[in-house]
């Protein structure tokens, strides 16, 4: 019908394709469900090439290991009170294991610390069936797939965005405390928590170590039903390039871990205990 065409210099524009977490991520019923739906995620052309190659041509010292080479879900406990929030898997660890920072030198440090401070059942973590748990502490990462040099994309990261968003939701009602690892995570980490419903500040907090910021719950100060402040917690991240150069010690991480741990409601008389710290 010609009333329907059209008129010069108001061509309709062509209407945008949700990307796959955009469509599916919002109705994941739960986070074993969020878990399978990353985990066969195909939404960015360049890390879906690249996680694939690492898996095919893999690192000398790995040539016998069947790579995962998709993305990597968030690992722990469904009703984690602590969450961490890293930058993305390493290719040749998460990428590798299929379990967030397992079977990298970053994970070593982190898993080390979350041991030692009563967090994690064993203070290193080689591959999925090590017999790893997280005890009320869930990590993940605002990027599922690994990207090359570790440097994800604006658009990557942005596209990945509604997994950590439903992440967040699925959590809410348990998570007490948040630990952002690195600028990256930080700068990401705001408006998923904004989409995920808690209120947050403008202009958002800049990122350091051993930042500490109490956020009121989804609903603002007034919320009722028992609601409480979500802590966040800035730490740099577990790099080599941070811990090889002494820019964040196990000291300082052990410190950040304790602290957000106490937030969370799971220092003291709770079951999570400190382990002596090697
Ligand atoms: S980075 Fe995230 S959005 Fe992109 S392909 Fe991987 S899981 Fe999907």
């Amino acid at each position: 019908m010609a009333g329907h065409e059209p008129k010069a210099g108001h061509e309709p524009m062509a209407r945008r394709e949700p990307a796959e977490p955009e469509r599916t991520a919002p109705a994941a019923p739960d986070l074993s469900a969020l878990d399978r739906r990353v985990s066969e995620c195909r939404a960015c052309p360049r890390l879906v090439l690249w996680r694939e190659e690492v898996a095919r041509t893999r690192r000398a010292a790995y040539a016998d290991w069947e790579y995962w080479g998709r993305p990597v879900p968030g690992f722990g406990p469904a009703d984690a009170a602590m969450l961490i929030i890293g930058l993305a898997p390493a290719a040749h660890g998460g990428n590798r294991t299929g379990r967030m920072f397992t079977g990298d030198r970053s994970g070593d440090v982190l898993f080390r610390a979350l041991y030692d401070v009563g967090l994690a059942t064993r203070p290193v973590a080689t591959h999925g069936g090590d017999g790893m748990r997280l005890r009320a502490v869930r990590m993940t990462a605002p990027v599922h797939c690994a990207p090359p040099d570790n440097r994800p994309t604006p658009a990557e990261r942005d596209t990945c965005r509604p997994w950590l968003v439903r992440e967040l939701r699925l959590l809410r009602p348990t998570v007490r405390a948040v630990v952002v690892l690195g600028g990256f995570g930080w700068q990401a980490t705001w408006p998923a928590l904004a989409a995920a419903g808690w209120p947050t500040p403008r202009p958002r907090p800049a990122f350091a170590h051993g930042t500490h910021l109490a956020l009121p719950p989804p609903g603002g100060p007034a919320a009722g039903g028992g609601a409480r402040e979500l802590h966040l917690f800035g730490c740099y991240h577990v790099s080599q390039r941070n811990t090889a150069t002494g820019r964040l010690t196990p000291a300082m991480l052990r410190d950040v871990l304790a602290r957000a741990a106490d937030a969370a409601g799971l220092g003291g008389g709770s079951s999570v205990g400190p382990h002596a710290a090697g």
